[in-house]
């Protein structure tokens, strides 16, 4: 695929013009999107009108940066006038009254909306496979996961159906779709993209991020997103450098390789694969590769999902079908409840003894309406693994376990925070696999949420630790799907690691 700068060029030439490009996009959403299932919703006749409205600014020479940036935006993403469901039932009607700030400053440069894409329920997945628009498959092989929770913004990129999209990054929803689909996912610093208008799953941990073909791609969008907020009061004041200039630096970059990052677990193929790339930059002197350790490494997976999930809870709380979202019919409920009151009361007339004061104490417990109409809205409203999550994090924050395991978390937390901040003392940027292996077939961990969760070993601890991350393809598994190598950065320091995964988009 052609990249921002030529699609520009040929704009600006007037070789193509943007409805042609338009409409080239909707063609391949025609031709493979039935198998793919990476867009929900694609705005064929608003994509043609916003294509006319931008064409005039590149004919009178007043276009914004992004003008010819053609994206799909994940369902969790606002954007007013459009239905944002976050694949949930809860949501299925909710329709944005507000354009997240992400939104607002790309329209402002001139990047066109075509739809809506894929994701997992609440953006919590590894595979784009808990979703009530069915799972989205990857273009590479239809048998297997996009990876998730971003999977409809990789697998539109990857399946030439947009040139860019949106995704929302927690725990590596946006690096890990990115490398089971072979195109460039980046996870900003936290704090360094405005969250106004993400729908909240953990909030100290999400992050938007752009899912693009190319490392400068990816650079021309974070350059637009990037910056403070004052609707987001996490969105930082530190300036926003010039990130394609930062790209262009030659000086030799120090890459750090954690041992921990590379042992047991991972596919011998990959490790081999991101051994070769990084020799070979190696030997073309472009890097320095250091031995370092991130002693607190194995600790990951336990405290992401621990901190996640108690986030989710309490995030979750909001969806109790009374002020938006899915409310279950309250004529039904409150008939049940008066059958279950009915039958009890019956119960007490005609028990004595112990088999009394049971139903008595039944009678008692009995829900109220209001209570029943929240637990049957969530009920119906939410999917399996956002119950899970509910139900986990709850665990995890109720009293008598908080200290045990929340509080234990966020010490440990603290902790990988330290080890980083501790090697990028001695290194530029950090090495890894983006995951474990490449995409694995659909319904394969699907009964096994330890396996899914699992998924996301070298992903978490970015998210963990506040910093940067980027997944850039590195090459083709024998399985001939494709395979990401993982460049994370310190607090703000997006421009090393957009370089180095420049460095190995070079030589691939
Ligand atoms: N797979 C991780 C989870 O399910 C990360 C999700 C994300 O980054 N949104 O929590």
């Amino acid at each position: 695929m052609i990249d921002l700068r030529e699609t520009r060029n040929q704009l600006d030439r007037g070789d193509r013009s943007l409805t042609d490009i338009v409409n080239s996009f909707l063609k391949q959403i025609d031709l493979r999107n039935a198998e793919v299932n990476a867009f929900i919703s694609a705005d064929k006749q608003g994509a043609r009108e916003q294509a006319g409205a931008i064409q005039k600014k590149i004919d009178a020479g007043t276009a914004g940066p992004l003008a010819g940036l053609v994206l799909g935006v994940k369902d969790i993403i606002s954007e007013k006038g459009k239905k944002t469901c976050c694949a949930s039932n809860i949501l299925r009607n909710f329709e944005s009254v507000y354009d997240a700030t992400v939104i607002k400053k790309l329209r402002e440069a001139d990047a066109l909306f075509l739809g809506r894409v894929n994701m997992d329920e609440f953006a919590m997945g590894s595979s784009t496979e808990n979703t009530i628009y069915g799972p989205a498959k990857n273009p590479h092989d239809t048998s297997r996961v996009t990876g998730g929770s971003s999977g409809g913004s990789a697998a539109a990129v990857a399946a030439e159906m947009c040139n860019a999209a949106l995704g929302s990054d927690t725990g590596g929803s946006v690096r890990q779709p990115a490398a089971y689909c072979g195109v460039v996912g980046l996870k900003p610093t936290y704090g360094r993209v405005s969250r106004y208008g993400l729908v909240a799953f953990a909030s100290s941990f999400d992050c938007i991020g752009p899912v693009t073909s190319t490392v400068e791609d990816s650079a021309m969008l974070l350059q637009v997103i990037a910056g403070f907020d004052e609707n987001d009061q996490t969105s930082s004041q530190e300036p926003v450098p010039d990130y394609l200039s930062a790209l262009k630096e030659d000086e030799k970059l120090t890459v750090g390789v954690p041992e921990e990052y590379f042992g047991e677990g991972l596919d011998e193929e990959i490790r081999e694969m991101i051994r070769e790339r990084l020799s070979q930059l190696e030997e073309e002197n472009k890097i320095v590769l250091k031995p370092i350790h991130l002693p607190h490494m194995k600790y990951n997976i336990a405290t992401y999902y621990i901190l996640a999930t108690a986030e989710a809870s309490s995030n979750l709380a909001r969806y109790d079908g009374i002020r938006y979202g899915h409310r279950s019919d309250f004529k039904t409920l409150k008939e049940e409840l008066t059958q279950e009151r009915q039958a009890i009361e019956k119960k007490i007339r005609e028990a004595g003894g112990e088999e009394k004061n049971v139903e008595m104490e039944k009678l008692a417990q009995l829900d109220t309406p209001l209570i029943r109409l929240y637990k049957k809205s969530r009920t119906e409203g939410f999917g399996r693994e956002v119950k899970r999550r509910i139900i986990l994090g709850t665990y995890v924050l109720s009293s008598g376990y908080y200290d045990a395991y929340y509080a234990k978390a966020q010490k440990v937390r603290r902790l990988i925070k330290q080890d980083f901040e501790q090697a990028f003392k001695d290194v530029d940027v950090i090495v890894s696999p983006t995951a474990p292996s490449p995409a694995f077939e659909l319904g394969a961990k699907t009964d096994d949420p330890v396996q899914m969760y699992l998924n996301d070993i070298y992903t978490t601890s970015a998210n963990l630790a506040g910093i940067c991350g980027i997944s850039v393809p590195a090459g083709r598994h024998s399985s001939g799907l494709p395979v990401g190598v993982q460049f994370m950065g310190n607090v703000f320091e997006e421009g090393k690691i957009l370089r180095a995964a420049h460095l190995v988009e070079k030589i691939v």
